[in-house]
């Protein structure tokens, strides 16, 4: 079975969306059962990577590692954690951002250096990992897989090679990396928590009820587990946690130059995780009512496409005082099955995945909020759907700016020829595609306006071309293809 093309066929032709890279995780709680807690985080992260999972624990210098594909349920049971002894943990949900869906492929990966091992699941993208692969191979390392983390491990097992003790050899490592990458890194006595110095993907820090640290991708994680949030892992934060609970960071010497993805607040985050104190839900609820502000639709209903564009759909209803119903009911399970559609149902598409509710929907004017359209086939698949039910008018409006851009930094928005903003010369053409009345994005800045922060706090370059952080040539070329008008913007 080619595991790749069933996961294809499922899950990117019903989830259009752009794919997050992964969802990470780690605990230090000598004395409870921390793979079990792990995959409860895990399980909450889910949403992050839904091709492979892994959890790997440490009792004392004995490693314990278990990863396969396919979801959180399908790949852990009673028995496989119960063989996952340790203090210490780390799991990792994954889409490939680089590198095929394979085992090999499959976080956390395990490295050794003498008599020191360690294990590390990350999320992200480095944009120099060909230069530093390079630089290993040198050096006499063979890899096993082809991704970014290997490399990162690698390299931490390279600074230790230079008789370095952990922190040093870790901090050393990361120094040399480049892109988006938040790390979690599991020793026979520390949890260590990495971020890159943007802070682009995101990860925070919490605590147990019984004082033990928790580290994860979102605070969803931290809330499935009953654990309190303390606080990010700040952009270019080392921080390691051992066993007595004690944290070493290098916070005091860091100065702060943030570009966190603002793509995680419109999309790929959870609704229930934090940023800066505030729910996702709350940054989705405003940008839906900069949208009203900036393009408002006479309509008898707004309608969201659910789930991820419901709070922009009920804050976009709530500014203009119109009635927010929900039309479109979401099937919450075909998307999450490994098995292939038939030839007949694969004729229906949308429909498997979301029901339209007729009586409510005919004769009736609707406003459709969505969050974002990437190559525009669902879009248009869900105009027709509700003109086929009915629908007087059918209005689309977008609570983020047209997606124009490919993303470096651990998204899979590839190549500019997916892209239906990059393609089409302008709105009006997009419309006609996707068969709507009227078709509005937010704009750029009313995007930033919502979010109630600086426009040099976030990286937007899939919606503006302005990228934070330097992209190397051979990469511009293999995702830009016919493009040549990229940005670098220096901070
Ligand atoms: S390019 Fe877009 S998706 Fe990628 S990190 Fe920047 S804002 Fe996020």
């Amino acid at each position: 079975m080619n595991i790749k093309a069933v996961l294809s066929d499922n899950i990117i032709d019903f989830d259009t969306k752009p794919r997050d890279a992964c969802g990470v995780f780690g605990i230090v709680a000598p004395g409870e059962d921390v793979s079990r807690v792990t995959f409860f985080g895990l399980y909450a992260l889910q949403h992050r990577g839904q091709e492979s999972c892994g959890i790997a624990t440490f009792k004392d210098k004995t490693v314990s590692l278990h990863k396969d594909i396919g979801l959180v349920s399908q790949v852990f049971d009673e028995k496989v954690l119960s063989k996952l002894k340790g203090d210490i943990a780390v799991g990792h949900t994954r889409y490939s951002t680089t590198g095929a869906t394979n085992i090999q492929n499959a976080q956390p990966i395990l490295v050794q250096f003498e008599d020191q091992k360690l294990v590390i699941a990350h999320n992200g993208n480095l944009v120099n990992a060909t230069e530093l692969r390079n630089f290993l191979i040198e050096k006499g390392y063979k890899f096993e897989s082809a991704t970014d983390t290997e490399v990162m491990a690698k390299l931490v097992a390279f600074e230790l090679s230079c008789s370095k003790e952990l922190k040093i050899a870790v901090e050393d490592a990361f120094k040399r990396c480049k892109g988006a990458f938040s790390v979690v890194i599991a020793t026979s006595d520390y949890l260590i928590a990495v971020r890159d110095p943007g802070g682009v993907r995101p990860l925070c820090l919490g605590t147990t009820s019984r004082g033990q640290y928790v580290v994860a991708s979102e605070s969803c994680a931290l809330d499935i587990i009953g654990a309190d949030y303390v606080r990010e892992i700040a952009p270019g934060e080392v921080l390691l946690i051992n066993k007595e609970q004690k944290l070493v960071s290098n916070l005091s010497s860091l100065s702060f130059a943030p570009h966190h993805c603002i793509f995680e607040l419109i999309y790929f985050s959870r609704p229930d995780s934090t940023f800066r104190g505030l729910s996702i839900y709350h940054y989705r609820k405003e940008l839906g009512r900069q949208l009203a502000i900036e393009s408002p639709a006479l309509a008898d209903y707004v309608i969201t496409v659910p789930d991820s564009g419901t709070p922009a759909a009920i804050g976009y209803a709530e500014e203009l005082k119109l009635p927010y119903t929900e039309a479109l009911i979401k099937n919450r399970y075909v998307g999450r099955t490994f098995i292939q559609p038939s030839e007949m149902l694969r004729e229906l598409g949308i429909r498997l995945k979301l029901n339209p509710l007729k009586d409510i929907i005919a004769g009736k004017k609707i406003v459709v909020v969505d969050d974002s359209i990437v190559r525009g086939h669902t879009s248009r698949k869900i105009v027709k759907l509700l003109k086929d039910s009915g629908a007087k008018e059918v209005h689309m409006r977008l609570s983020s700016p047209p997606i124009k851009w490919p993303c470096f930094y651990g998204i899979d928005i590839d190549s500019r020829d997916q892209l239906i903003a990059a393609k089409k010369d302008s709105v009006k053409e997009i419309t006609k595609f996707i068969g709507a009345d009227t078709l509005e994005y937010l704009s750029h800045d009313g995007m930033i306006k919502a979010t109630g922060l600086s426009r040099n706090f976030f990286c937007t370059a899939c919606f503006s071309g302005e990228y934070p952080i330097k992209i190397p040539k051979e990469l511009e070329g293999a995702k830009f293809r016919y493009e040549k008008y990229a940005k670098v913007v220096s901070r």
